[in-house]
């Protein structure tokens, strides 16, 4: 006999069912999160990956957690440290040029002016005030239902519907945009001229690392850290989390969600469930139809590389280029041609890359001289096979820093199944579903009623406002529960 009469039991202790665990234990609801792996945090980990040697093999930077959540749930007082990260990021050309950017507006137009042109710099001045102006309006809707009428209101045809590539025409040197186009194709197959890019490149902008507005940081200790400090807030509340606990299946008695069966058995009873795993993962736990057309066949291979130490790049030598994220995609038509590749079903030729190493400023992942580079390589099809990703993707990178090859240890290569085995997401998508036009606002999977089962939530990025660490499809599903339960 197992646990009986929760409220809420949640299937997954992912960052998000993490966050709706501790907002359901802080209203006073009795919860359970039951997570499959030995480890909560689901793609928002720290893992030893070599004898003493530890990175973040999935999400590796931090800027989306909704500000809301880490007061409210405390996370400084259970651990929660982000350092913002500057250089913001850093793109290398192999013929020696770079494009540089800091978290302040004024520091990068003052870069770009010095290393590229004052027409270049004001230009980009421009865009990015009118950026911030926009996330400045949007940032309070994240944590409110979806509602399209609202967020165009906030911000704008453009940035909502529109192609990444036309939202940054005005800026004069094609170099200069590519590294800011490449935000825009994040956890898509889509090319720069495609609507909605300009929105997947705006959402990352939504966060505020340590207070700075649109800035990105690492969290000390790797993204693990976040979501340990997450478990401790929920528990410290009365939430329970149980690790090694993967759940058989949703229990749904005429169409409504009464609990969950754990693999061996265990039958766990609850007034509601929420999910935490993604869309098409959950409707196989609750034995319903897949949301008709969902997409999420995962683009990206994530590379983690060992490294004796950080060699030179010659566009910028020295430590300081490592300290930020590392852009490499060199052309819009090669941004082009890997997303067109992906979608022939050919892993890309050129694939492009957002790389960090944390270890440049974290000394806590590794012993000195061992450093960790973490390589996020996108456009490649769903059987990709990781090995040849990451050949292709360090070939890549050494264009623009010859010397990479030479560093290299050892590596974990992370194609689209390996994704989903490790992390338990189906088809590897690190959003649990692109977030383009027709998976995005209102499109979304609603929050309430899965698959029409009464009382299952979806509680995952599946969910508005979709992927990445904000913790706000977590909120809105305890949220719901909340009101409902009452
Ligand atoms: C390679 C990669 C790089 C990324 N980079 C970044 C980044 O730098 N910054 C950023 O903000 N975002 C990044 N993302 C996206 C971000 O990590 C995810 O969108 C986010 O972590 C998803 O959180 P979630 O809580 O919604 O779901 P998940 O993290 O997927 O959590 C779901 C949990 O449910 C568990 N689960 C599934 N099925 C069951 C079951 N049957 N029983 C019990 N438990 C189950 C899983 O094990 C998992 O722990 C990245 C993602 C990936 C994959």
């Amino acid at each position: 006999m197992g646990v009986s009469g929760l409220d809420v039991a949640i299937v997954g202790a992912g960052h998000n069912g993490l966050v709706a665990a501790g907002y359901l234990a802080r209203g006073g609801l009795s919860v359970e999160a039951f997570e499959r792996r030995e480890i909560v945090g689901g793609a928002c980990v720290t893992e030893e990956l070599w004898p003493g040697v530890s990175g973040s093999p999935a999400a590796y930077t931090l800027s989306l957690l909704r500000s809301e959540i880490v007061r409210e749930l405390e996370l400084h007082r259970h651990g929660l440290h982000v350092e913002v990260h500057d250089p913001y990021l850093f793109a290398p050309f192999p013929d020696g040029r770079r494009v540089v950017t800091w978290s302040q507006p004024e520091r990068t137009y003052a870069q770009l002016a010095e290393d590229w042109s004052r027409a270049d710099a004001d230009a980009y001045l421009s865009w990015a005030r009118g950026r911030e102006a926009a996330a400045a309006r949007a940032r309070p809707l994240m944590l409110d239902p979806p509602d399209r009428e609202r967020w165009l209101e906030a911000i704008g045809e453009q940035l909502l519907d529109g192609a990444i590539a036309d939202e940054l025409a005005a800026i004069p040197s094609e170099p200069v945009r590519v590294p800011f186009t490449l935000q825009g194709l994040i956890g898509t197959l889509a090319g720069p001229g495609d609507p909605g890019t300009s929105f997947v490149g705006f959402y990352h902008d939504l966060g505020e690392a340590a207070g700075a507005p649109a800035a990105w940081g690492f969290v000390r200790g790797g993204m693990g850290a976040a979501t340990r400090a997450l478990r401790s807030a929920a528990e410290a509340s009365g939430a329970r989390v149980r690790v090694s606990a993967p759940v058989e299946r949703v229990r749904v008695d005429d169409g409504r969600a009464t609990g969950v069966v754990l693999e061996g058995g265990e039958e766990v009873e609850a007034r509601a469930v929420i999910s935490n795993a993604d869309p098409l993962r959950t409707a196989a736990l609750a034995g319903v139809e897949a949301p008709p057309g969902w997409r999420q066949q995962g683009p990206v291979v994530k590379v983690m590389v060992l490294l004796d130490g950080l060699p030179d790049f010659p566009a910028w030598p020295g430590e300081q280029a490592w300290r930020g994220a590392i852009d490499i995609g060199y052309t819009l038509e090669e941004l082009d041609r890997a997303a067109q590749d992906a979608r022939a079903g050919r892993p890309a030729e050129a694939p492009w890359i957002e790389a960090a190493s944390q270890t440049s400023v974290d000394p806590t992942l590794a012993p000195e001289g061992r450093h960790v580079l973490s390589m996020f390589c996108q456009c490649f099809p769903p059987d990709a096979d990781a090995e040849d990703a990451a050949d292709a993707a360090i070939a890549r990178f050494a264009l623009a820093c010859p010397g990479l090859p030479d560093r290299i240890v050892d590596r974990l290569a992370l194609g689209p199944r390996e994704l989903e085995a490790r992390f338990g997401i189906t088809g590897g998508h690190i959003f649990h579903g692109e977030m383009l036009p027709g998976q995005v606002l209102e499109d979304r999977i609603d929050r309430r009623a899965f698959g029409g089962v009464e009382r299952l939530y979806l509680g995952g990025s599946g969910a508005h406002p979709g992927g990445a660490v904000t913790g706000a499809p977590g909120y809105l599903a305890a949220s719901a529960v909340m009101e409902d339960l009452r």
